[in-house]
């Protein structure tokens, strides 16, 4: 059949790609989430390299060195390895970590060039590892393609007592980033939402994928058997896990235990409140002992257990032993725990910020609370707590709701952008 002419479609270029650099300054993929810097930004990169790398594409990695005598080079997995590469002292805190970007940039061009590297491609993440990627694609002539994970602007708009004002020198850079990256990538339409509104980014720049989760490891089990894993056997399990820092909000898990227990709805004998996870952050540093001591307070330390941060691979059981799992977050980019959470069958009781909004769907397979509202939070737990068949219900819709994500998914979008860029 003919085709005028004015009828074709002119497809873009598509790019192929074989080879990747990632760049993650800060947040070093080899150690575990759940404390320090490491948390669902570490999760992410994992997965999409490894599912990247299940797709054909070899993954490099660089990060910095944060620890004294650690490997050059490791192989994470089949096709994907980590270069960790010196930049001031490994003991850093990431917020004096700016000043050594040129030293690491330098360091990465160095290690590539001496081993006749070459990309087709770099993602980078977080703003800081943004400025270096800026720097490595002019050099190797190659666009970049960034994620935030959190954005300073946003965070500044929902800062909690004991947090410190994300500095200037991060807003400035994040909007270099927006302006150099040849793609942005946005776990939610909400981060489009504060690209576009409080950084004019470039509305056709944006991509929306969301991060995904490991349905091989997170899925429904035996709940009595992971109860009695933990010598919780009979008993009505809550469970908070995330990086301890005031922003994640794990006071008010602690304030609406306590609520349940004052209201005589649990008896102290008969529930628990699990909280995993470490220290994070400047902020972070005290937070586990104020929340021990907030416990006593309550006067419900004999029912909280703290749980130090956990390998991912060890957290299902603690999933699987929860009757429900509260996200107080009080801001929150995406909201992996929940998401977690939700494909082990948990019904999820999370405030309604960030992409927890997107996750959770209220009075399906959880609830929505405003973050803070310890008391609502309470009444919400109770609520699924009090009622099996909602319980039951909320549990399965979870599941199948989970299903709308995967690791996959995510990296399949992502390689089209890639493609395309
Ligand atoms: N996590 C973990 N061990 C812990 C606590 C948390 O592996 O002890 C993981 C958790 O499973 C999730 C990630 O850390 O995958 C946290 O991601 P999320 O998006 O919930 O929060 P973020 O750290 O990005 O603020």
């Amino acid at each position: 059949m003919a085709v005028h002419s004015s009828t074709l479609v002119h497809p873009k270029p598509v790019r192929a790609i074989r080879r990747m650099a990632v760049v993650v300054v800060h947040s070093n993929p080899l150690q575990e989430p759940g404390a320090g810097d490491a948390g669902g930004m570490t999760v992410y990169v994992r997965e999409i390299a490894r599912t990247l790398s299940s797709r054909g594409i070899e993954v490099d990695i660089f990060t910095r060195q944060d620890r004294q005598g650690a490997e050059l080079e490791s192989r994470l997995y089949p096709g994907v390895k980590v270069f960790q590469l010196p930049a001031g002292d490994p003991l850093l805190s990431k917020e004096e970590v700016p000043a050594h970007l040129p030293e690491f940039a330098c360091n990465v061009r160095r290690l590539v060039d001496d081993r006749s590297f070459s990309y087709d491609m770099i993602h980078s993440h977080y703003w800081l590892s943004g400025r270096v990627a800026t720097k490595l694609s002019e050099r190797w002539n190659v666009p970049f393609v960034h994620t935030f994970h959190t954005l300073g602007k946003a965070k500044n708009r929902s800062l909690q007592a004991g947090d410190l004002q994300e500095p200037e020198g991060r807003l400035t850079g994040e909007g270099r980033v927006i302006a150099e990256a040849d793609a942005i990538v946005a776990s939610t339409n909400e981060e489009r939402d504060w690209l576009l509104n409080l950084y004019a980014a470039h509305p056709e720049k944006i991509h929306v994928i969301s991060p995904g989760v490991d349905h091989l490891r997170f899925a429904p089990g035996d709940t009595a058997a992971a109860k009695r894993s933990f010598g919780l056997e009979g008993k009505k399990v809550l469970l908070f896990v995330g990086r301890l820092q005031p922003l994640k909000g794990p006071d008010t898990a602690l304030r609406a235990f306590a609520h349940l227990i004052e209201w005589g709805r649990l008896s102290r004998d008969e529930a628990a409140l699990l909280v995993v996870g470490g220290a994070s952050g400047i902020s972070g540093i005290d937070e586990p002992s104020r929340l021990k001591a907030l416990a006593e307070d309550l006067s419900i330390a004999g029912s909280v257990r703290f749980v130090p941060a956990q390998p991912h691979q060890e957290l299902p059981r603690f999933y699987q032993a929860a009757d429900v799992l509260l996200v107080p977050s009080h801001t929150e980019s995406f909201g992996l725990v929940a998401l977690e959470g939700m494909a082990s069958g948990v019904p999820v009781v999370g405030s309604a910020v960030g992409g927890l909004k997107a996750i959770v769907q209220h009075g399906h397979t959880g609830f929505l609370v405003e973050p803070d509202a310890a008391h609502t939070f309470a009444e919400r737990a109770w609520q699924i707590l009090s009622d099996p068949l909602l319980r039951e219900t909320m549990s399965r819709l979870a599941v199948c709701s989970s299903e709308d994500y995967s690791w996959h998914r995510s990296a399949a979008d992502l390689h089209s952008v890639y493609m395309s860029c």
